[in-house]
């Protein structure tokens, strides 16, 4: 039986500002199940992180005007006090960034930092609180984590900074882990050991977890659930296997048939022409239909609902399924599979 952890109910984030509203999110819905990974991709500007950011606390409310709901443990935490939300982060939600420099204190030892956190929020001594975050460690694969407590971020290659950064969040047990677009600043190898390490944790731990990135190659091989956001709004909701074996948007389609993939061999790489709106000007009606090369009259004029084609894989555009699934054989029957 499925346990829904987050759910989030049409989330609207716009930023008033001298040049004009930024509809950076501008009505987002999804959930996020227990033992489950939502990967949730979109280029730069899409709104993904800014999303989570919300869903966080972390944006300046007194800047931005925010509706919707954010429902955690039946709770709305847009209605949560700062102090609730400071609870809330860390304890029953854990936040993983691309740069763990950002996050982790230069001039602290990693293993006293992974302690202050489980000191601000469980009632234990120094002694525990030490003993714990070594184990923590241990369980994101630090080898010899006794010694690596006692040393410096710097002293960490860039691998194990982020192991010890899924080591801070995860330590006080939390439900749900978020991670921004963890593995960008990581080389290509590295990536796939932390996106590993991360899938083993929520198996062994059972917990859920928002995975954001720009790629979609990068949530591939660990996502359950797959939502793809376009200029502040989801065009394309469902599972791994809905999204990547059946994509119905054109942009999904665009971003599949633009980066090379480890199952399928690709004959011809194609970009998706132009760059995403600005969030202050974003086009009428579909907001992709300058890329789009599918692009038909009712486009630049009305705004595509997002909808359920079908056992809860749901799109935003104007095309029938039989031209969605015309578009998709002419696109990816270039890419054949790797035997
Ligand atoms: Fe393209 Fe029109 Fe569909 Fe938008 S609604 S993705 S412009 S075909």
């Amino acid at each position: 039986m499925s346990e829904v952890l987050l759910e989030v109910r049409d989330l609207v984030v716009h930023f008033p500002t001298p040049d004009g509203v930024v509809k950076a999110v501008d009505g987002v819905s999804f959930t996020i199940e227990r033992g489950r990974t939502l990967g949730v991709v979109g280029e730069s500007g899409s709104g993904k992180s800014i999303t989570f950011l919300t869903v966080m606390g972390l944006i300046n409310r007194k800047s931005a005007r925010v509706s919707g709901e954010v429902l955690f443990e039946g709770r709305n935490l847009l209605e949560a006090t700062t102090e609730e939300l400071r609870h809330i982060r860390g304890d029953r939600i854990g936040m993983i960034f691309q740069d763990p420099m950002t996050s982790m204190h230069p001039m602290y030892r990693v293993g006293d930092q992974i302690s202050e956190a489980i000191l601000a929020h469980r009632n234990v001594g120094k002694r525990e609180a030490g003993a714990r975050a070594v184990e923590a460690l241990r369980q994101v694969g630090i080898p010899a984590p006794e010694q690596r407590a006692r040393q410096y971020p710097h002293e960490y290659s860039g691998g194990m900074r982020q192991r010890a950064m899924i080591a801070m969040a995860l330590v006080l047990d939390p439900d749900l882990l978020i991670a921004d677009e963890p593995t960008t600043a990581l080389d290509v190898t590295v990536q796939a050991q932390i996106l590993e390490v991360i899938d083993e944790l929520k198996q062994r731990l059972n917990i859920g977890v928002a995975l954001i990135s720009h790629s979609l190659a990068t949530v591939a091989d660990v996502s359950q659930d797959v939502m793809v956001m376009y200029a502040g709004r989801p065009v394309e909701r469902g599972t791994r296997g809905e999204v990547f074996d059946a994509p119905l948007h054109p942009y999904t389609l665009g971003l599949l048939s633009s980066v090379p993939r480890v199952d399928v061999r690709v004959e011809r790489l194609v970009p998706i022409e132009g760059s995403p709106p600005s969030l202050i000007n974003v086009p009428p009606g579909c907001a992709f239909h300058p890329r789009c090369p599918y692009r038909f009259d009712p486009c630049d004029r009305d705004v595509p609902d997002l909808r359920d084609r079908g056992g809860g894989h749901d799109d935003a555009c104007h095309l029938s399924a039989e031209a969605k699934a015309a578009n998709r054989r002419e696109r990816l029957d270039m890419q054949e599979p790797v035997t």
